[in-house]
């Protein structure tokens, strides 16, 4: 995915990631009745009225990087594209940033770079302010700052009756909460506040290493992961087999967000030669950007989340079963498989008092976020692909149970429609969530119109 601007036909550049952008071709092909495209929470609010007076079904669209379809565009409704919503505005006191719901972080981080601040985002400049926040929002200062859902200073929220809040910890403590993981439930936010933090430059990029190399990467993985000592580091993995030969690559990408210190972090994975290195110490917006070029959309994909703990014989178990999977559908047509190893370590749990509604325990951790990432381009294989995605799920859910290292939490921002994800928060955490949503959303609005994405109270199985 490259950031080049293309002309427009009355001859303006236009930003390939504008208005009707959508990473997978999925959401892309979905024709809804209307886009609308509000450029504040009054007109947030007026389409939600009219929504409600009639009836019909709508989509929510900011960075349109939702991993199914349904989520963000609508068919037979209305698709609200919150794109015009663009105001980056940093606070006097440089203590934090108010960001309109429709940025990228790529926008923020420039803006923010040029006055020597960070905040805690995405890693890829396109992906949107607002899907990456409210499911959690995995950065690469989390291991040191938290997760991007645990560091927003307060919201801008238009209800389904249409009424504005402004909900902040002191406002509303029991929606605050609910927003840490489950924001996009409760309504449509049209405004966040984000805590910042001084910053310059970051040391960072991927790695690559070859198939022969396996063993030794994850053993270096496993003990970046296990060592957990410098939070100013991050690291996550990813196994892609583009060449279809069952010999995946491995990418491990690791940052260090304060490179003018040493580190030890990464001595075991520097040991390793790669076939090819990006790393150096440069602008967030530049690794950022990097990521995007590495991240090509328009294809059709699958995803799916799971987690377990982490322990190095469940890695390579998965890894061995990821590659059975996929061996299955090699012969689908433009069939690209990856797998991400994401690691959530007990240092990017919530600090303060309030906690998120993710229902992960400092216990549990080190966990590790499994995430598929298949791609490919004929219509005519989805059904094929969808069902050995699912089977994959399963055949790894029982393995990890026999090792006694599955975790319950699937990650929102990376799931399948059919995952029942508010479920994964923990039976405790769910129920709350549920009682939060008939306070401020007695009539189920935004279920009953919003039928495209993963429900509080479970998904379709579609
Ligand atoms: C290439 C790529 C890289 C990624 N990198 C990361 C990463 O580094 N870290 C990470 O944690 N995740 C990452 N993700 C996952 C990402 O967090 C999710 O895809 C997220 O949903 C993207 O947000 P968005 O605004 O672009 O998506 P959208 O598709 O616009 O929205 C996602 C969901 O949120 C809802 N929504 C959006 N805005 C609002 C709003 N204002 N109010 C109410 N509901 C709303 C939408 O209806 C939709 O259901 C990545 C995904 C991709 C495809």
């Amino acid at each position: 995915m490259s950031s080049t601007a293309t002309i427009n036909a009355s001859g303006k550049a236009v930003s390939q990631f504008d208005t009707t952008f959508y990473f997978i071709a999925q959401a892309a092909q979905i024709v809804p009745v209307c886009r609308v495209l509000p450029v504040n929470a009054a007109d947030v609010a007026t389409i939600l009225n009219i929504v409600r007076e009639t009836g019909a079904t709508f989509a929510v669209k900011s960075g349109g990087h939702n991993s199914y379809a349904s989520g963000t565009n609508a068919e037979n409704g209305i698709t609200i594209d919150l794109s015009r919503l663009k105001d980056i505005t940093i606070s006097d006191d440089r203590k934090s940033v108010t960001v309109g719901a429709g940025c990228r972080f790529g926008e923020i981080y420039d803006k923010l770079e040029a006055h020597g601040l960070g905040c805690v985002g995405g890693r890829i400049s396109s992906v949107g302010v607002s899907g990456l926040i409210m499911g959690g929002g995995i950065s690469f200062f989390s291991s040191e700052r938290g997760l991007a859902c645990d560091n927003v200073i307060s919201y801008e929220l238009v209800l389904a009756n249409g009424q504005i809040l402004n909900v902040s910890e002191k406002s509303h403590p029991d929606l605050f909460w609910g927003m840490r993981g489950a924001g996009i439930t409760f309504g449509i936010v049209t405004r966040m506040e984000l805590r910042t933090f001084n910053f310059e430059r970051i040391w960072g990029g991927a790695s690559v290493f070859a198939h022969e190399n396996k063993a030794a990467v994850f053993n270096a993985f496993n003990k970046f992961v296990h060592d957990g000592s410098d939070p100013s580091t991050e690291a996550f993995m990813l196994a892609t087999d583009a060449a279809k030969d069952g010999n995946s690559v491995y990418a491990v990408i690791t940052s260090h967000s304060n490179p003018q210190s040493d580190t030890a972090a990464f001595d075991d994975i520097k040991s390793l030669t790669p076939l090819a290195s990006t790393t150096q110490i440069r602008s967030l917006k530049n690794l950022c950007d990097e990521m995007d070029s590495q991240n090509e959309p328009g294809f059709r994909f699958r995803t799916s989340s799971l987690s377990v703990k982490f322990h190095l014989s469940t890695l390579e178990q998965i890894d061995a079963i990821h590659t059975d999977s996929v061996a299955l559908l090699m012969d689908c047509d433009g069939f690209v498989p990856s797998i991400l190893y994401q690691p959530l370590l007990g240092s990017m749990l919530p600090r303060d008092e309030i906690g998120n509604a993710l229902g992960i325990k400092p216990e549990d951790t080190p966990l590790i976020i499994i995430a598929i990432l298949w791609r490919w381009t004929d219509v005519q294989h989805d059904k094929m692909i969808f069902d050995v995605a699912d089977q994959f799920v399963n055949k790894v859910e029982k393995a990890a149970r026999a090792q006694g290292t599955f975790h319950r939490y699937q990650y929102l921002n990376y799931a399948a429609r059919p995952q029942d994800v508010y479920r994964s928060y923990g039976e405790e955490n769910r129920k709350r969530l549920l009682e939060i949503k008939v306070k401020y959303d007695p009539e189920d609005l935004m279920s009953t119109l919003r039928p495209g994405i993963i429900q509080l109270s479970g998904s379709p199985k579609a």
